[in-house]
């Protein structure tokens, strides 16, 4: 067990670097880095099962495994030393005989492991075995925005079968809302499916709705009248993406009056057919400038990566946030550094830490070992941008220090309003 802070700071370093690159970092801020009891923004724990059990999925409302093959990123393929070394750390090697031991507090257990105090779970549902307030809840939203057929809307395999889950998720939405049909206007779909799904999911206890939208159509979302949007809901006929749009803006208002934060999925992401062009947060500019949208906190999670330098301009929007999932187990340290220090040198009170520890390949890169690995990286990260801008004369020491709490915890409790 990782009592120790020094002993961790060494630990979450050395798995990742050599103890000579690490020594770049200054001790007293690699030790307190360490040492901070994190909330991770953006995460897919898997919830444990006892055997005989049905597995977990609803890990995602997307899983990857629907994917085809692309080309995989280094860090991400069988073998990589970096997921090795996380395997090796975690439970001593050997998960099976620690999920066997803890049963139903196995994942709270990988959390202790990562020094992870509170792990948002992007999943269709929380569950036995993911506790609230250890796990806070963000649903997915994504399938209120295509109450029509979506056949028209495919471009490629993987969407096909992302929105064949859309449309299963959808159904489950109708069923929670005690909704059987389709409602005749758009008014009553707006009202019994959509605000009954996000006032039952706030209920519920969800801090923020999720949106993946950038692996089912472009970020660019408009402004359409109502009257176009009623009318494409009403005959089927016309520009779909007026009414996603619609619905999209409908959803964002009522998580602003909900205090649910919205939550994009921004920059590449997973599948060879994934449209990183159409993953560009400056998409998203418009919403950021829309006065009627102000009251809506936006986070865009992964950092916007290849975009982090446009998501950088982006901190000043007053509602806009972003958290540097992702980068930390697809890129090295010294990138997601860089990115890094631009933000914390430009809004510093909007970035958050968070990991997307997600089962890409399990047992061998399951969401504790990508979790380990983004937990170790992104902390070195941070202790590399903060003890840059030290050694820059940028800041002093103690605000190197406030700085590591702001991004590792206080951020996050303050845009969500925990204690
Ligand atoms: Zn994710």
């Amino acid at each position: 067990m990782l009592r120790s802070p020094l002993l961790l700071a060494i630990l979450l370093t050395a798995c990742v670097r050599t103890p000579e690159e690490a020594a770049e970092i200054d001790p007293q801020i690699a030790s307190e880095v360490a040492s901070i009891k994190a909330i991770d923004n953006h995460a897919h724990p898997v919830r444990p099962t006892a055997s005989g059990e049905k597995p977990d999925t609803e890990y995602d409302a997307l899983p990857v495994d629907s994917l085809e093959a692309q080309s995989d990123y280094v860090r991400s393929r069988p073998g990589s030393p970096a997921l090795l070394a996380a395997h090796r750390a975690l439970f001593q090697g050997d998960k099976a005989a620690a999920a066997k031991t803890y049963g139903q507090e196995y994942a709270l257990k990988v959390l202790d492991q990562l020094n992870i105090e509170t792990m948002l779970a992007n999943r269709v549902a929380l569950g036995p075995g993911l506790p609230s307030p250890r796990f806070l809840w963000v649903p997915f939203a994504d399938a209120l925005m295509y109450p029509l057929a979506t056949d028209s809307l495919v471009q490629n395999p993987d969407q096909k079968a992302f929105f064949a889950l859309e449309a299963k998720l959808l159904t489950r939405y109708y069923a929670e809302s005690g909704v059987a049909t389709k409602p005749v206007t758009l008014d009553q779909y707006l009202d019994q499916v959509v605000r009954a799904t996000l006032e039952r999911h706030k209920k519920d206890g969800a801090v923020a709705e999720k949106f993946e939208m950038a692996y089912l159509r472009p970020l660019a979302i408009g402004n359409p009248a109502k009257s176009a949007a009623e009318k494409v809901y009403a005959t089927g006929a016309g520009d779909y993406r007026a009414l996603q749009d619609y619905i999209f803006r409908f959803i964002a208002v009522e998580c602003g009056r909900l205090g649910m934060a919205v939550h994009f999925h921004t920059g590449a992401g997973g599948g060879g057919y994934f449209n990183v062009g159409g993953s560009n947060p400056m998409l998203l500019e418009p919403l950021f400038n829309d006065p009627s949208l102000r009251k809506t906190h936006f986070v865009m999670l992964h950092g916007g990566w290849p975009f982090a330098h446009e998501e950088t301009a982006l901190l000043t929007k007053p509602n806009a946030y972003l958290d540097f999932s992702a980068q930390t187990f697809m890129n090295y340290p010294r990138d997601v550094a860089q990115n890094l220090r631009a933000w914390l040198e430009y809004v510093p009170e909007k970035v958050l830490f968070a990991t997307d520890a997600y089962a890409y390949a399990p047992p061998a890169a399951g969401w504790e070992e990508v979790g380990y690995v983004a937990n170790a990286s992104g902390r070195e990260a941070l202790g590399m941008a903060l003890t840059a801008m030290l050694r820059d004369h940028e800041i002093t020491r103690e605000r190197a220090g406030e700085l590591a709490r702001m991004v590792l915890r206080d951020n996050a409790r303050k845009l969500y309003g925990l204690k």
